[in-house]
């Protein structure tokens, strides 16, 4: 996987070859390495809303006779029980990506699925946020790959969409087929009206752990692991995730992937040859 990813990553920036090079050797100790912090990390970030979850129902227990402070522990248990329901989402969602027969598993995977999956799973924060989410895709539209590694790709680009953007706005996922040399490519982008990435931090998004404002990622449940889910798996199935962002007005990534070409086989008639 990490392999492919690598040479995924050398024909568009040929400047950073040598670099990537060099990456690529100390690459085992870097896995070893990425797999201690996640372990480190992620115990970290558990036990902060199970302590909270707990401490919280002890003062609802405490304060059984005084009903407003009990819907206000209440309140943030809520919270907290948000923020354990995305911390597990992210375990769930690299666990898919670490199984390393992917391609074995690959089939066609209807677009429309996808990001209908992704909706549903940003649905409540969206609601919560008054945040409208448009969908906008070619029809008949399949990837050739993992369906649950897409998935995980695409909802974590439409929840950082959603948990990066103020109440009242509106996050975009469009889907279309583009024509490439190599074969046709499927482009699905989620585009928001957030906070925007700045220069700096454009390329280190994609990196494990790397959080622009550590703080606001936390409250949200971010473990600074959604991103590089979603480079992997575009790398793993020969395709790229870009982002395009301007601070203060917003972001748009874009995934590109391979295309399957069951639409066009499907749209012939039984018995005609194609
Ligand atoms: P996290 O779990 O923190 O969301 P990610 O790997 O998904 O981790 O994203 C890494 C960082 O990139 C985030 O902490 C945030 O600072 C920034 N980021 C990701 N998506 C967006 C977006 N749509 N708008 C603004 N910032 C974003």
């Amino acid at each position: 996987g990490e392999g492919l990813a690598v040479s995924a990553r050398v024909a568009p920036l040929g400047s950073r070859l040598v670099l990537l090079l060099v990456e690529d050797l100390t690459e085992a100790r870097r896995i070893e390495a990425v797999r201690r912090d996640f372990v480190a990390n992620v115990s970290h970030e558990l036990k902060t809303p199970v302590g909270a979850l707990s401490l919280l129902s002890e003062a609802v227990m405490d304060a059984s006779d005084d009903p407003e402070a009990v819907l206000r522990f209440a309140g943030r248990m809520q919270i907290e029980a948000t923020r354990l329901t995305s911390l597990v989402q992210e375990i769930i969602d690299l666990s898919r990506v670490q199984n390393d027969d992917l391609l074995d598993d690959a089939e066609p995977v209807a677009v429309d699925d996808l990001v209908a999956e992704a909706v549903d799973r940003c649905r409540h924060q969206a609601n919560t946020k008054q945040i409208t989410m448009a969908t906008g895709t070619t029809p008949d539209l399949h990837i050739w790959g993992n369906r649950g590694q897409l998935a995980a790709a695409l909802g974590n680009l439409v929840e950082n969409a959603v948990n990066y953007s103020p109440a009242r706005t509106r996050v975009g996922i469009a889907g279309r087929r583009i024509n490439a040399p190599g074969g046709d490519l499927i482009e699905i982008s989620v585009t928001d009206q957030g906070i925007g990435i700045s220069e700096k931090d454009r390329d280190r998004v994609f990196e494990r752990f790397y959080r622009v404002d550590p703080a606001r990622s936390r409250a949200t449940g971010g473990t600074g692991l959604g991103l590089s889910i979603v480079k992997h798996v575009a790398a793993s199935h020969g395709g790229e995730v870009t982002v395009w962002s301007a601070e203060g007005q917003g972001s748009t990534f874009t995934l590109r992937l391979p295309e399957a070409g069951i639409a066009r086989d499907r749209a012939l008639p039984p018995g005609t040859d194609p």
